[in-house]
């Protein structure tokens, strides 16, 4: 390929080395000064912009401007979808001072996109003779001269109706006929400790063919193996947390999990979770019975536990898949993934190559030399260099490609991992990535986003299942099931609830509880629940540390109860639409005990650290210790230095003495609250 100098380009194209450094910038291409080299795509890029920006002529918006004063606001814009751009007339070269404005627009909205006072956006109207209220819409064109006038530059915003809409049909279904297998993309999950990540090095490490061995491999977020000519593609992060975060992100990225089980331990807690986190996803598993090496190693033990809990081995009769293997000494790991290419073959996975690539984020950062970095697992057509691509909020053009060997691409097709360069920003994990037609419309779907985003956190609004109204979407057929995870303190309390539960489904709706287990409510319920539109009850625990602010930002209705009888009757209630709830409560801070005193003739005395909020004299509080709430009541007094205060916030020490409770402990957490009556609706 050949190359050429920064300042040797400029001088062809007839601009300055500083004005073609500043383009650089903006198609964020790294380089040093105007002595670096450019490669031959960049070249030409840089060159299709310039074009671009000579293209354009002040004059002309000026002349517009003046037939739209004659005959105002005719919608003729349609014809104008300008192809020439106009260069900022206040020099700085700047291409992002450019304002999106829509058909019509008011004079103070417009002001604001600006950054401008209403009163010198009418000023300048009055300028060119119009006269206009704050409130008053102008059109396009009369709004872009104004924008002009400000040294920015106006274009039109595309009528995204429907964002999906324009993104090549994506909806569409593919041609049977143009359809081809592509390779399964695996999870690994599984308990700590049981050796999901020995597994995924192991697999890697046996796999990688003689040719591939000179090539590094990078740890991108996936890795791509070779097995008889066929393919697996492995996501590098194990675990069902990071596989359910994707899942409420609206990704569906995983194709095959792989149950990591330890023999000598059996089947744990998270192990239990990264099973119902798989069928909630409807992904079918694979169990791998690791550790068989060890001495104490005990298969069939596993064997009996997965089947209570619904996962029958297949030489029990049952359809789940067991293979035995030691990821330590790399045994019977061909065999796993025999299996697992028997299940992608009877899954039948296959895609488009031939189509504009539609992928998933899988993982993304800010690289401090190459800019965002976001790693993309293209899911249905092929991914090629100078592609306009939108990932979230973030847009831009395929600037460059590298595999998880670290070697260069020019396209990725179906279930290739690839690091994809040129992006606006770091999209998120899970976030789809698009092609679409060209660059601007990218910008435009992602600028639509982003105000979308903005818009919906503005409203945080409710689509998400709450008990509140479930009988609503009962009643307009939009639930049929109602997915509910139980968190208890023990695993009695935990069953008879699930049975309780399960009991009240009816014709309508049918209650599923599709995760239970003993502890505090943790964030991977949460995201559970918000992956799978579920609602969350906690018996006697509460939401730990972050969960609470995700279930919020989440949307997740978390409820808890003390007694089993009323969780049920407000299930129930809610079923029939006639759940009122009298109280709410609204949290007020969270308290840590750091000492404990007694204190003759009084009791006990909590010396408490405010962690965050605030405790009041008449605040309730809930005493949790591990997760679980072992009281809850009335704060009785509450002191500063012996000195008796209304109430203490956050960063501050106290002394809490609780009524009718004495078996305070150091490291206990109080939760403390108020109950605020809600009104009849
Ligand atoms: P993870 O938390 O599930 O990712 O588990 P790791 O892969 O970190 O493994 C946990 C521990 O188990 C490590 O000390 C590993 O060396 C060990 N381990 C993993 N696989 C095997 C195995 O097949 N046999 C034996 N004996 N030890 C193993």
């Amino acid at each position: 390929m050949s190359k050429i100098r920064v300042y040797e380009l400029a001088k062809n194209l007839g601009i300055s080395s500083k004005k073609m450094i500043s383009i650089l910038e903006e198609l964020d291409i790294d380089i040093k000064n105007h002595m670096s080299t450019l490669d031959e795509d960049i070249a030409k890029l840089v060159e299709d912009v310039v074009d671009e920006e000579k293209n354009d002529k002040q004059k002309r918006i000026k002349k517009d401007f003046k037939k739209v004063k004659q005959e105002p606001s005719k919608g003729k814009t349609e014809n104008k979808n300008k192809k020439d751009k106009k260069t900022d007339s206040k020099g700085s070269g700047g291409m992002d001072r450019r304002v999106i404005l829509p058909d019509k627009i008011s004079v103070k909205e417009l002001a604001s996109k600006i950054n401008k006072e209403p009163a010198q956006v009418i000023k300048k109207l009055f300028d060119y003779g119009v006269m206009a209220t704050i409130n008053q819409e102008i059109d396009f064109d009369s709004a872009s001269i104004i924008v002009e006038e400000f040294g920015l530059k106006a274009e039109k915003e595309k009528n995204i109706v429907d964002e999906e809409e324009n993104m090549f049909d994506i909806k569409q279904p593919d041609n049977p006929e143009s359809l081809v297998p592509r390779p399964p993309i695996v999870t690994i999950m599984g308990h700590v400790d049981h050796g999901k990540t020995s597994l995924l090095d192991a697999i890697r490490e046996t796999n990688v063919t003689a040719q591939e061995a000179g090539g590094i491999t990078q740890h991108i977020g996936a890795y791509k193996i070779n097995v008889d000519g066929k393919q697996i593609v492995f996501l590098d992060t194990p675990g069902h947390e990071a596989f359910t975060a994707m899942r409420a992100r609206g990704a569906k990225v995983t194709d095959i999990s792989v149950l990591v089980v330890a023999a000598d331990d059996g089947v744990m807690p998270q192990t239990i979770e990264a099973i119902n986190h798989s069928k909630a996803a409807k992904v079918p598993i694979i169990v791998a019975i690791n550790k068989i090496d060890k001495p104490n190693a005990n298969p069939d033990r596993v064997k009996q536990q997965l089947s209570e809990h619904g996962l029958i081995p297949e030489d029990w009769g049952g359809d789940t898949i067991c293979v035995p293997v030691s990821a330590l000494k790399k045994q019977g790991l061909d065999n796993l993934l025999e299996m697992i290419l028997l299940v992608a073959e009877v899954a039948e996975l296959k895609a488009n190559p031939n189509r504009p690539a539609v992928g998933t984020i899988i993982e993304a950062k800010l690289d401090r030399g190459r800019g965002p970095v976001a790693t993309v697992l293209v899911q249905n057509g092929t991914l090629k260099i100078g592609d306009a691509i939108v990932a979230g909020s973030a847009y831009g053009r395929v600037r460059a490609m590298i595999d998880d060997k670290g070697e260069r691409v020019k396209q990725a097709g179906p279930s290739m991992p690839v690091e994809v360069l040129g992006l606006s920003d770091v999209p998120h994990a899970g976030d789809l990535l698009y092609t679409v037609e060209d660059d601007k419309l990218a910008r435009q779907i992602a600028d639509k986003r982003k105000e979308k985003q903005r818009e919906a956190e503005f409203k945080a609004s409710h689509q998400k299942v709450s008990l509140e109204e479930l009988f609503n979407q009962i009643e307009k057929g939009e639930v049929k099931e109602l997915n509910i995870i139980i968190k208890a303190d023990v695993q009695g309390s935990v069953e008879a609830l699930k049975q309780a539960l399960e009991r009240l489904s009816n014709d309508e709706v049918e209650v599923k509880v599709i995760h239970g287990g003993v502890g505090a409510i943790t964030e991977t319920d949460i995201m559970l629940a918000a992956a799978s539109n579920a609602i969350v009850i906690g018996f006697n625990v509460r939401p730990e540390g972050n969960a609470r602010k995700v279930a919020e930002k989440e949307q997740v209705d978390v409820r808890t109860y003390r007694v089993i009888y009323n969780a049920i009757e407000d299930i129930q209630l809610a079923m029939k639409g006639v759940l009122e709830p009298k109280f709410e409560e609204t949290i007020q801070g969270r308290l840590e005990v750091r000492a404990v005193f007694k204190i003759s003739g009084v009791g006990v005395i909590a010396g408490c650290y405010v962690l965050e909020g605030k405790v009041t004299r008449n605040s309730q509080v809930r005493v949790i210790r591990d997760g679980v709430i072992i009281f809850e009541g009335k704060v009785e007094s509450l002191k500063r230095f012996k000195e008796d205060v209304k109430e203490v916030t956050a960063g501050y020490e106290c002394g809490i003495g609780l009524e009718k409770f004495n078996d305070i402990k150091e490291g206990d957490i109080l939760e403390v609250f108020v109950l605020k009556e809600v009104r009849e609706s």
